[in-house]
């Protein structure tokens, strides 16, 4: 006789599991079994039914139920900065503009991003972390990398923690070199200096005394040539001493990384290497632009990339440095997407993009692979391998639960190729983040989203008006 059904918390039934797991398993008829923060089971329906009898029963009808998504780069305070901060390019307002904020010819030269960071307040960081943590959350998104530029990481933190994300913070705008990226001068609390920096790195690493922090901390430097030898090789230091993350921005653009190559006498990554910051827990942000030997450096470091291949095309880098990521993931390279600020496009875009840039390269990456790299290479990039990323029996429960009864969901004849490249994010339905249920039916369940959104707008209004921007599009409104 079988053993009699042990408790647990919560089952999810009649569920196309999606494991993403080392042998990639999928559970056509499957179930998962949670108690607590953690998945219990995850198995063939008729096996994890019979073994656990639950307060809590969900019928997935038939849906996808796959890992939560990682957001491996996002600048939350910059998430109301989409159709202020314009996308054209010929637009001085994206770029560097004397146009607003009271600034006349005789001022300096400031980029409207830099005006954006220094009007922002506390409260202003709150207000754009909840927003930034809802619309990830809609988009089967269960944990975020703040990009380390929030001046009070502790806002953000409170946000996630009542939005119910998983999420993680540093030190905020952590650089001491000035030349190579213009903001590295502009930020008025956040002056290049390396003193200031050393006294404030691994700020953020106390959260990490509590292993079941929903917030972490990891170390963060700005990077794209901001930061000089001594603080590269300080927060390396300080990320494995704590046993995190170690990231910043690296070769970006063709301009940032000519000037570290300048620098260093060779190309950047290479110099990186030899300086022994590139490793297993190192993660570099972009790296749009890679030569041969630095994709060589990349591949045997054991280091992780977070890539926006929506700004590999913004920028026009195909023409420039091609696309790299097809061959690096080949090699065994985790590498993961990082939505960066907000411009024209949301979380769970960038998935589809890389298949696409991908593809114009001559290259190809499957649906499975790019479902692999938005899960278990993000868990990875953001050092959070052995919590999350997959489902697997002991893992945290943050997982998603797709709808099954869209238009978009038929055939099912490829479940994973119609969710990644068809439905993107249109069909999550329920997500779950270390065990309870933050949005359901599409719905999040610990905040007010009218709220969240009203706040998210008004603060915005006052950001254009500030600055001096004009958005509102090119057609006339008439009233
Ligand atoms: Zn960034």
């Amino acid at each position: 006789m079988a053993d009699a059904p042990k408790p647990c918390d919560i089952l999810i039934r009649n569920a196309y599991v999606v494991t993403v797991d080392d042998d990639r398993r999928i559970f056509p008829a499957g179930a998962v079994a949670i108690t607590g923060r953690r998945i219990v089971a995850v198995g063939p329906e008729r096996e994890v039914a019979a073994a656990f009898r639950a307060a809590r029963v969900i019928d997935a009808r038939g849906g996808v139920v796959h890992p939560g998504f990682v957001e491996g780069h996002y600048h939350a305070s910059l998430h109301m900065s989409r159709g202020a901060i314009g996308d054209d390019p010929d637009n001085p307002a994206l770029g560097h503009s004397r146009a607003g904020g009271g600034h006349g010819e005789d001022e300096p030269d400031i980029a409207t991003y830099s005006k954006w960071f220094n009007l922002i307040d506390e409260e202003d960081e709150y207000t754009a972390s909840l927003a930034t943590a809802a619309e990830l959350l809609r988009n089967g998104y269960t944990c975020f990398m703040e990009a380390g530029t929030v001046f009070e990481p502790d806002a953000t933190a409170a946000a996630c923690a009542a939005a119910g994300i998983r999420a993680l913070v540093a030190d905020p705008w952590l650089w001491d070199h000035t030349g190579i990226d213009q903001m590295a001068g502009e930020i008025a609390r956040a002056p290049a200096d390396t003193e200031r920096c050393l006294a404030a790195l691994g700020g953020q690493l106390g959260r990490n005394a509590d292993p079941d922090a929903l917030v972490r901390g990891y170390v963060c430097l700005y990077g794209c040539g901001t930061g000089s030898e001594e603080l590269i090789k300080a927060g390396k230091a300080k990320a494995d001493e704590a046993g995190v993350a170690f990231v910043q921005h690296q070769n970006f653009l063709t301009e940032d990384t000519a000037g570290d190559d300048a620098r260093f006498g060779r190309h950047a990554l290479c110099h990186l290497a030899e300086l022994g910051v590139l490793g297993p827990n190192t993660t570099l942000v972009h790296m749009n632009v890679l030569r041969d030997d630095e994709v060589a450096a990349v591949a045997s470091s054991g280091m992780s990339l977070v890539w926006h291949p929506g700004n590999y095309m913004f920028y026009a880098l195909g023409k420039k440095a091609p696309a790299r990521m097809h061959d690096l993931h080949a090699r065994g390279v985790p590498v993961t997407f990082g939505t960066d600020a907000a411009k024209a496009w949301t979380f769970g875009d960038l998935p589809a993009i890389a298949y696409l840039v991908t593809r114009e390269a001559g290259h190809y990456l499957s649906a499975e692979k790019v479902l692999e790299m938005v899960t278990r290479d993000g868990a990875r990039a953001v050092g959070l391998q052995a919590e999350i990323g997959s489902l697997e029996t002991g893992k945290r429960a943050d997982l998603v639960i797709r709808a099954a009864d869209r238009t978009d969901t038929a055939p099912f004849l490829d479940p994973v190729h119609e969710m990644m490249l068809v439905q993107r994010t249109h069909s999550v339905d329920t997500v779950l983040v270390d065990g309870r249920i933050v949005l359901r039916g599409g719905r999040l369940t610990r905040l007010d989203e009218a709220v969240v959104q009203d706040q998210a707008r008004a603060w915005a209004r006052r950001m254009v008006e500030r600055i001096g921007l004009a958005p509102g599009g090119r057609w006339p409104l008439v009233t």
